[in-house]
Order: structure tokens, then C-alpha cells, then sequence
């Protein structure tokens, strides 16, 4: 009798992870055959000649010989004050130093508070598009991902009556990522506000993810969900060093819990629970959150008139609109742009094959906009973080390979 096939999990049936899927495979491949790839993929500064903030650097340095052991499960005590202190100067009250959790990056957080969390055919409403990450763990926990649309029409703002129309008496939590990835959007204060009175008014717990919160352009303001959220909302407010500190490969981030946490101690038990099972997060990388908040924020140099972030933003605004049936929402924040193929121009049945050919013929990999969730296969998603000489070909490239497409 031949052995029988080892198999992955039936859990694993409905998650996915595009970003770093079959395209990137085909891309090492590419690479194992010779070619050079530009990797427009994902959202890792350090690549692109972006550095960390020396201070940060020298802090785990100084700290590595203390960061030995493991730490209490919910992380250091310096990297959760500086947290709770943090929101606080946001102007959040009632933000403490046990209601921060501290995560290999905003990912591992993810995933630990879904499985704290949701139960089998839970429904928890995400946005398309989306970060493909909440979509899929929230399968893995053995939820149900209802998608409400973002509008491209209203610079990509959640569809308020699509959010109502998703809610059902399974509907257990909201998600909002804002400034948003892949969009780029940043929602104004009525849209934060509305979501979270939908949120109020369905009793549903808010899950607001904040990485991109100080990556802002032009007049763009950040509103923190937890300030609409009050002391009746549960609000878990996710963010990280991984985008505005450059340092994604420290995996350092956090969860600062918000609301009624009373009636949420059950939960919040589960999650001290999976917390203390996995230890604790990186303890090197810990000790740089304390300098990250409370130091000179360098993020500001690459955002302002100048900024290398806001030139970039600007160029591949600019250069993808001249495209011919391409249009361009002008992002806001974050560090992406999600142009959409007008599909009479750009008949594209499958958007993952069109970035492959891309890839074949370019040498450029991007990501298909299903892949975070969209539901038609008429967008693609762009990393802004080359320098304007390197992006300004790839665009080219991009813009050479699409008139191929129109000719076609
Ligand atoms: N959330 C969003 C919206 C992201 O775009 C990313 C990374 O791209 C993450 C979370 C994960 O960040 P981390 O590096 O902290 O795991």
C-alpha cells in the first residue's frame, strides 16, 4: 500500500494570501532563471532605501543584553506604557497600561484576537478591498468574512448603506483600516463616526486597524475609531513599527483595548490566555516602541512638501492616470495606489493571470485586486516605495505592457 498523501488542514480551505501567493512564486522563479525582478508587492520601506530612525537602531543595540529572556506575555512594561501614553496624548481617555498587548507585528495580533474571538459561522464584516490578512484569519478562526464595498467614487470611503445591508443577526464585529491598504484612503471624521454608530447601534465590536496612521498626505487627518468608541464601543486599536518606523522585519506591534472592557472580560481572558501560549513577542524589538513613540518622528520628513514618500505618491498619481483607460484615485495615506482598468478598454477576465503576464513580460510584480478581496477583476495594486527614477520605469514598463493589452 503507497503512503497516503500528507494534506494541509480543511481549515486552511478558504484562506488566502495573494500578496505573497502564486505571483510571487512565479517571480522566483523568474529570479532562479536570471532575470531581476522589481518586487512591488508588498509594503517593506527597508528594501527601498528607507532607514530606520538611528535612535531606534541604537536602542535595541543598548537593550539586547537585558532582552535575553522572555518578557510578561502582553510585552515589556516601558513598551506598554509608552503605548497607553501615546493614545492618551491622541486625546483617548481611559487608555491603561493593561489594556495594551504587545505582538510580533499587527499580524500575529490578528490572528491571536480573531481566534480569541470568533466562533464557527461568526460573521465579521471587512472591507473589499481589503489587507487580505483579516479576510483570511478571520476564516481560519472559523468565521464567515462579509464584505462591505468601498466606494472609488467617494475616494474609496466605506459604503455606509452596503456596511447596514451586510448586517445580520450573526454579525459580530466590524473591521476598518484606515488609512487603508490597498487604497490608500483616509477617512474623514463623518465616515469614522458613522461607522462606529453603526457599530453601536448592531452592538458589534470594532477591530480598527491603524498601521498607516501617520502616513498622511497633503491635508489628510488621522481619526482614531476609539475616539468615537467612547466607553461603550469594544474598540481594539491595532499599530505597529513596521511602516512609519521603517522596521518591519523587527515584527513589533500592538492592540490597545478600548470600551466597556468589563463586559468584555471573558474575551479579553481568551486573549490573555492564547497571549501567555505563545509567550511573548520579540523582546529586542519591544524595547524599541518606547523610542519609536516618544521620539522624533522622522516619518514627518519622507510626508511633508519634499518628502521623498509624497513625491513618490505623486509621480505614480500622475504618471498612471496619463494612461489610457487607467484611473487613479489620489491616495491620501499609506503607501499604495489601486488603479482601476477600465474594463472597456481592458476586457481582463482574471486579474491574478494579467499581473503573471505583467510579471513574464515586465518584470515587474504588483498585485492583482482580487487578491485583496475586490470583487471584480478590474484594479491592480501598486507599492509606492521606490525611488521616483525607479518608479518612473516601472510605471513605463507598466504603461508599455497595458498598450500591448489595448492593441491585443
Ligand atoms: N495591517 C495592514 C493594513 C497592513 O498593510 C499590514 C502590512 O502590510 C499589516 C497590518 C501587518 O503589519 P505588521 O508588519 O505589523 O505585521
Amino acid at each position: 500500500m503507497s503512503p497516503r498523501p500528507i494534506t494541509q488542514s480543511r481549515k486552511l480551505q478558504d484562506v488566502r494570501y495573494d500578496v505573497r501567493g502564486p505571483i510571487l512564486v512565479e517571480a522566483q522563479r523568474l529570479e532562479a532563471e536570471g532575470h531581476r525582478i522589481l518586487k512591488l508587492n508588498i509594503g517593506n520601506p527597508a528594501p527601498f532605501g528607507f532607514e530606520a530612525p538611528d535612535t531606534i537602531l541604537q536602542d535595541m543595540i543598548h537593550n539586547l543584553p537585558q532582552a535575553q529572556g522572555y518578557s510578561d506575555s502582553r510585552g515589556i512594561y516601558s513598551a506598554r506604557t509608552a503605548v497607553a501614553n501615546y493614545y492618551q496624548s491622541r486625546g483617548l481617555q481611559e487608555t491603561y497600561v493593561e489594556d495594551v498587548f504587545i505582538g510580533n507585528g499587527v499580524s500575529e495580533l490578528i490572528s491571536m484576537v480573531l481566534q480569541a474571538f470568533v466562533d464557527d459561522g461568526n460573521e465579521i464584516l471587512v472591507p473589499a478591498p481589503d489587507y487580505p490578512l483579516w479576510t483570511g484569519a478571520v476564516s481560519l478562526s472559523g468565521g464567515v468574512p462579509v464584505h462591505y464595498l468601498c466606494d472609488e467614487e467617494a475616494d474609496w470611503a466605506p459604503d455606509l448603506a452596503d456596511v447596514e445591508a451586510k448586517i445580520t443577526e450573526r454579525t459580530k464585529a466590524l473591521v476598518i483600516i484606515n488609512p487603508n491598504n490597498p487604497t490608500g484612503a483616509v477617512y474623514p471624521e463623518s465616515v469614522v463616526k458613522a461607522l462606529v454608530d453603526v457599530a453601536r447601534r448592531h452592538d458589534l465590536v470594532v477591530f480598527a486597524d491603524e498601521i498607516y496612521e501617520k502616513i498622511l498626505f497633503d491635508d489628510a487627518v488621522h481619526h482614531h475609531a476609539a475616539a468615537y468608541a467612547g466607553d461603550d464601543v469594544l474598540c481594539l486599536t491595532f499599530s505597529g513599527l513596521s511602516k512609519a518606523y521603517r522596521v518591519a522585519g523587527f515584527r513589533s506591534g500592538w492592540v490597545m483595548v478600548s470600551g466597556p472592557k468589563e463586559r468584555a472580560a471573558d474575551f479579553l481572558e481568551g486573549l490573555t490566555l492564547l497571549s501567555n501560549m505563545r509567550m511573548c513577542a520579540n523582546v529586542p524589538a519591544q524595547h524599541a516602541i518606547q523610542t519609536a513613540l516618544g521620539g522624533y518622528q522622522s516619518i514627518e520628513e519622507l510626508i511633508l512638501p519634499g518628502g521623498r514618500l509624497l513625491e513618490q505618491r505623486d509621480l505614480a498619481h500622475r504618471m498612471l492616470n496619463e494612461i489610457p483607460g487607467v484611473s487613479s484615485v489620489k491616495a491620501r495615506g499609506a503607501l499604495y495606489c489601486f488603479p482601476r482598468l477600465d474594463p472597456e478598454v481592458y476586457p481582463v477576465e482574471d486579474d491574478e493571470a494579467l499581473v503573471i503576464e505583467l510579471l513574464r513580460a515586465k518584470k515587474i510584480l504588483v498585485t492583482h485586486g482580487t487578491g485583496f478581496n475586490w470583487p471584480r477583476p478590474d484594479h491592480f495594486r501598486l507599492v509606492t516605495l521606490p525611488g521616483v527614477e525607479v518608479l518612473e520605469e516601472a510605471i513605463e514598463r507598466i504603461a508599455g505592457f497595458l498598450a500591448g493589452v489595448r492593441a491585443g
